[in-house]
């Protein structure tokens, strides 16, 4: 995988964990030579992120709205920026650029661009591998959450399966690396395809 997007909040967290993943990622991407496409910030998980990759020669591209363009926001020093004209132009964008994405752990904002990722997966538009880092244990509501939703019949177990979760990134990328995506009933490739 040349280059991954990655989710990840624009607050730090209270617990130092999650600043020490941030960084440990953002170094595995610049040892392994994995560009990182992201929200374009300089705050929060963000910032620790794009930082870590830069200060050992990663690269960074940021992908950010207008709107979010403030000086205390967007992040100076990237490889390089793109900046969007809305959220949504902001999701196609990072979608065309990279090869798989991974979520830290964050707020609605992360939760939402995972969700997108998957459902993008779900429906057969790509076949690219999602992926969670489940520092401490940051996602196991959420994952308590897609399993109730298979039991209740609204989440396929083989679109659940989908998601790789792992609380190490070198894990977490060997999963990725291995993943190949379900296939999909005639329903939803009709549906894909339009
Ligand atoms: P949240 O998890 O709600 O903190 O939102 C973080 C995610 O949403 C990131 O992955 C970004 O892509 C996007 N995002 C939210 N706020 C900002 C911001 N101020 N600047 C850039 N991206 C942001």
């Amino acid at each position: 995988m040349k280059s991954i997007a990655v989710f990840c909040g624009s607050s730090i967290g209270f617990n130092s964990v999650y600043k020490a993943d941030a960084i440990k990622v953002g170094c595995y991407f610049a040892q392994h030579n994995i560009g990182l496409v992201y929200g374009g910030g300089k705050i929060g998980m963000m910032g620790a992120l794009a930082d870590a990759l830069l200060e050992k020669k990663g690269h960074v591209t940021g992908v950010i709205p207008g709107l979010l363009r403030h000086e205390e926001v967007e992040h100076g020093n990237v490889s390089k920026m793109i900046v969007t004209k809305t959220m949504s132009k902001r999701k196609v964008k990072i979608s065309k650029m990279v090869d798989g994405y991974i979520a830290l752990a964050g707020g609605f904002g992360t939760l939402d661009e995972l969700f997108e990722a998957l459902t993008l997966g779900q429906l057969g538009i790509e076949n690219k591998p999602v992926g969670i880092l489940n520092t401490n244990g940051f996602f196991d509501t959420t994952l308590k959450q897609l399993d109730f939703m298979v039991t209740e019949g609204f989440l396929k177990q083989t679109n659940r399966d989908m998601l790789q979760v792992s609380d190490n990134i070198e894990d977490l990328m060997a999963k990725m690396h291995a993943y190949t995506a379900p296939k999909l009933s005639k329903i939803v490739n009709t549906v894909a395809s339009k």
